[in-house]
């Protein structure tokens, strides 16, 4: 992609620490190296904790901790029983599995535990909480390379931003609308954002830029903050899926003795946080 740009338009390692005269009829982008470069357009893809969103959206809440964290890795399935794609739900509890392409399997877990909390010894934590879980989570986690476990705490917006603009700039991707990772949209939806951007820009001129940003606001607040709530809501499911309760999404989970794996009779993690309501906050 960048090769079709003229050379020296993508500049890696370059940290901005502001963004100034967003309604003017230049943006002013502040470099960490004291830089100050005029832009037509500015788009803050800066992630989930974006500094821009905090600087332009003040009152806006901010983050909302899930409760849950997940931990995930790629392993070789050299030597395993051919894998499929599941999602095992236990109490509070959740273990992926993802038979990739290439002959690896993406393993993913995840646990409701206070922000923050990080095991002294990973691996002796999976397997204390998945070890006993149906074949082939133990052999997964006999393969686990603790150096290359990620683990995030999972977190969405507290609340939908007002709008995604400010004159010439634009928010796009988690700074935009972070939500969690349960409907696997995070990244689609910066994806959808960037298409919707760049059919929007390319038919503006200059002076029309922060109404095509406006447009693009319009175009996807609500879309992006529909899967916002949905995705907080699919991660609650799993947590409160009652014995004997089928779900259309997972045949065969909760549909009593046969369906039901070992995993689910996990008993329920013993630190799940109490929901703490915040002003400004959403509670769906
Ligand atoms: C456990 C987990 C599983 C997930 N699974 C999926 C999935 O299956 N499918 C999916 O679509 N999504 C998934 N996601 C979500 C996905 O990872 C995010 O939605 C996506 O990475 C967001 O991309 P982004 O570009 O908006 O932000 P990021 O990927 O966070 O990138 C932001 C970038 O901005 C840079 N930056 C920040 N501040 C500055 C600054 N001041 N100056 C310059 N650069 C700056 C950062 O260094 C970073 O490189 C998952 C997330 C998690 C945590």
């Amino acid at each position: 992609m960048t090769a079709e740009l003229p050379s020296g338009a993508v500049r890696y390692g370059t940290a901005v620490r502001d963004v100034t005269d967003a309604e003017a009829g230049a943006a002013l982008v502040h470099t960490a190296t004291g830089e100050v470069r005029p832009a037509d357009a500015v788009i803050a893809a800066d992630g989930i904790n974006s500094p821009l969103r905090r600087r332009y959206f003040p009152d806006h809440p901010g983050l909302h901790y899930s409760g849950e964290t997940a931990w995930r890795t790629v392993l070789s399935a050299e030597g395993l029983p051919p894998l499929v794609t599941s999602e095992t739900w236990g109490r509070g509890q959740r273990f992926g599995i993802v038979p990739l392409a290439d002959g690896r399997v993406y393993a993913y877990a995840t646990a409701f535990q206070p922000q923050g909390t990080r095991p002294a010894d990973v691996r002796a934590e999976l397997t204390r909480r998945f070890g006993p879980w149906h074949a082939p989570v133990p052999a997964l986690l006999e393969r686990l390379d603790p150096a290359a476990l990620l683990q995030h705490d999972l977190f969405d917006l507290a609340a939908p931003l007002p709008r995604l603009h400010h004159g010439r700039l634009a928010w796009l991707g988690d700074a935009a609308h972070a939500m969690t990772p349960n409907l696997g949209q995070g990244g689609c939806q910066a994806v959808e954002d960037a298409v919707v951007l760049a059919h929007l820009l390319d038919r503006a001129d200059t002076d029309g830029i922060p109404h095509a940003l406006a447009a693009y606001s319009a175009a996807r607040r609500d879309r992006t903050d529909a899967l916002r709530i949905r995705a907080r809501r699919a991660g609650r499911r799993p947590v409160g899926l009652r014995r004997g309760a089928a779900d259309p999404a997972h045949p065969g989970l909760g549909r009593g003795r046969a369906g039901r794996r070992r995993g689910s009779r996990r008993p329920a993690a013993r630190h799940r946080p109490r929901p703490r309501r915040r002003a400004g906050a959403d509670h769906r």
